[in-house]
């Protein structure tokens, strides 16, 4: 298929497209650079240099198959202090993507969706069927493109699917997580790790789980790329399917210092702190949809084995 890839140069969206290349598909990336980086555009894709606001219809008008939609905004706190960076980013674009593709007749869309959407669970491990309550803007506007998304492919014929991603880590060679601001636990921890920080916090040890501290569910970003694969495979014209994207394991802030300690032979000194406001104490995804519907099963469940491959990123950025 020939593919565009929105926020191809970004993390996840350029492990996707490395993916998608391997699998023989022809792929543009279309990125803004605002958060991602060129040379993550993997070898012999297009990189189009530009916002989907100024871009989308141009390049829509070649021709593709698909589009897979990572382009985002998708920091937690920055959201809830600057909405309308969020609203317009996220969900004003999003709409501007949606309306081009019917314009242009693009059949198929892959959304990166978040477990954001769900909000503080009632039940865990967490089904598509539970309530969507986002405590956070960033969950409230990939909510908003989601159901934007619902009613495109029925009034509009498109195939579309939204993945849930849990917490996504681990790295896939040369493409990895590399934040301006960073704030998600595993690359914290090796910052620690690699002498770029002195020490790590966590954010609350009372909560109600079995060492106090916050568990969530780790997915392998190879795993998570592979679901897009047979997101592709399986669109269907006139339908919108979700699915969550987890391993099913939880993890707690603990045991993820823990295994980076073992992985990394640094001590990693850890001092608890005040809870992160916002934070549940326990999200683990039910991927028994994605199992059943997809075909999709994650093999990189290994804790050790996701922060190795981060750990390897981590190194080979910084040139050791
Ligand atoms: N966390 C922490 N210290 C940090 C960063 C994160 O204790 O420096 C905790 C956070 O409270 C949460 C878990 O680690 O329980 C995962 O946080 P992250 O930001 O990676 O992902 P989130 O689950 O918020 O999407």
């Amino acid at each position: 298929m020939k593919l565009l890839v929105t926020g191809g140069a970004g993390y996840v969206g350029s492990v996707c497209a490395a993916r998608l290349v391997e699998s023989g598909h022809e792929v543009v990336v279309l990125d803004d650079l605002s958060t991602g980086h060129a040379d993550a555009v993997p070898d012999g894709v297009r990189l189009v240099e530009a916002g989907i606001d100024d871009a989308i219809g141009g390049v829509l008008a070649e021709g593709f198959d698909g589009v897979l939609h990572f382009a985002a905004k998708s920091l937690v706190g920055e959201s809830m202090q600057d909405p309308a960076k969020y609203w317009q980013g996220n969900v004003v674009t999003s709409l501007r993507l949606l309306d081009a593709m019917r314009e242009h007749g693009t059949p198929r869309l892959v959304f990166s969706s978040t477990a954001a959407t769900y909000g503080e669970p009632e039940q865990v491990p967490i089904a598509e069927t539970a309530p969507t309550r986002p405590t956070n803007t960033y969950g409230a506007t990939k909510l908003a493109i989601d159901h934007a998304i619902t009613s495109y492919a029925a009034a509009h014929g498109l195939a579309a699917v939204s993945l849930r991603y849990f917490n996504v880590a681990g790295a896939y060679g040369r493409f990895g997580e590399r934040h301006g601001v960073e704030t998600h636990l595993i690359p914290i921890v090796l910052q620690v790790a690699s002498g770029r920080r002195d020490r790590v916090q966590v954010y609350g040890d009372d909560w109600p789980t079995d060492d106090g501290t916050c568990i969530r569910d780790y997915i392998h970003v190879v795993d998570l790329a592979d679901a897009h694969l047979r997101a592709l495979e399986h669109a269907t014209a006139g339908e919108h399917r979700i699915y969550n994207l987890g391993n099913g394991l939880g993890f707690s802030v603990k045991q993820v210092i823990d295994a980076c300690r073992e992985v990394t032979g640094h001590p990693i000194p850890a001092d608890v702190a005040p809870r992160r406001a916002g934070d549940p104490a326990v999200l683990v995804a039910s991927s028994e949809k994605a199992r059943a519907e997809l075909g999709w099963k994650p093999e990189r469940v290994d804790l050790a084995g996701i922060v190795r491959d981060a750990w390897d990123f981590t190194r080979s950025q910084q040139g050791a």
